[in-house]
């Protein structure tokens, strides 16, 4: 498995690209574990949980 950069800020999942395009924030890291797919974040209570207002892939941790 490539190893996808988390934001560090909202935990987005970058597949491509340096910068997140949630919150354009450049603090990434590769040190994630778990994810979550969010398709409907106002609906979802993961989402919810993570406070997530936009759809796409999250790391569920991120380490230090
Ligand atoms: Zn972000």
């Amino acid at each position: 498995m490539a190893v996808s950069k988390a934001c560090k800020k909202c935990k987005h999942i970058i597949e491509k690209g340096t910068v997140c395009p949630v919150c354009q924030n450049t603090d990434l890291t590769t040190n994630w574990k778990g994810f979550a797919i969010i398709i409907d974040p106002e609906n979802s209570e993961i989402a919810k949980k993570l406070e997530i207002t936009v759809a796409g892939k999250y790391a569920l941790r991120l380490s230090k």
